[in-house]
């Protein structure tokens, strides 16, 4: 082994560890929010598969001078709470996204009590059973904007401080006079070191406030245009239909048939 070869390597590990475990949020949230059936939380599977598995992985490749990615502690402690995160942000927005989102029942919400003692009565819980206060009183809230997307992970900026997790964690990278947005530090950290890659990100969010997301022969001067509207016929969402709350759709009409049960029956939340 050249020894010359491990920072090289190193880094790949870095930039890769991170972009995948950004990415991994995503699959946090479902697993925790939309599995009909629930395996496993994410924070176990992140405990069992990165903590016990990757740390052995990394235990047996330090002989070679590698050690474990940068971020994996921020992982670590992320681990209890991303997928609470993502799942708000997706509520919030949810005219933008091409599935429904729900406010857990309270089941569910006891079945994530019991999997995240140490943060999800403490953080999550309240902001969920606030949502549904307001819903039931008539109040639910639409974010009809878009949120801001990270350069490098392209995931909206949902994520917290190390240490802090209700405060939002936002750093910025100037290249060549224009500003970069970057939810971590360790997404700033693989920009900055090949921005010339990053700036060319089509990033969705960006695109469609620049106008560039509109059907053609669309006339935002015209009366009465609805941008979001315009932007989801862009992107072929039937509105509705593959967006929205989940009570009341067509799914869950699907899903309560498939399983037998009245919609009514599949309504009791
Ligand atoms: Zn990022």
């Amino acid at each position: 082994q050249d020894p010359g070869n491990v920072p090289i390597v190193q880094k790949w590990i870095d930039k890769w560890f991170w972009r995948g475990y950004r990415l991994l949020t995503l699959v946090a949230m479902m697993q925790d929010y939309m599995l009909p059936k629930r395996v496993m939380s994410w924070k176990e599977a992140w405990e069992m598969y990165a903590e016990a598995n990757g740390g052995a992985l990394f235990k047996d490749l330090a002989r070679y001078g590698i050690r474990e990615p940068a971020g994996w502690k921020q992982a670590c402690e992320g681990k209890d709470h991303i997928s609470h995160q993502a799942w708000n942000t997706f509520y919030n927005y949810n005219a933008a996204a091409p599935f429904h989102t729900w406010v857990p029942s309270d089941e569910e919400m006891d079945w994530l009590s019991q999997k995240y003692p140490e943060s999800f009565d403490k953080y999550h819980r309240p902001r969920l059973e606030y949502f549904r206060e307001q819903q039931q009183a008539g109040n639910r809230f639409y974010n009809k904007t878009l949120p801001m997307l990270c350069t490098t992970c392209q995931i909206p900026m949902l994520f917290t401080e190390e240490g802090d997790p209700t405060k939002i964690c936002y750093r910025e990278s100037d290249y060549f006079g224009n500003k970069y947005h970057f939810c971590s530090d360790h997404c700033k950290h693989i920009f900055d070191d090949e921005p010339e890659k990053y700036v060319q990100s089509w990033l969705p969010v960006h695109q469609i406030y620049q106008g560039h997301c509109f059907p053609e022969g669309t006339d935002p001067t015209a009366e009465g245009f609805d941008p979001l509207l315009a932007v989801l016929k862009y992107y072929e969402m039937d509105v509705g239909r593959d967006n929205f709350d989940f009570e009341g759709s067509e799914d869950q009409k699907n899903f309560a048939a498939w399983k037998g049960e009245s919609v009514e029956k599949g309504e009791a939340k």
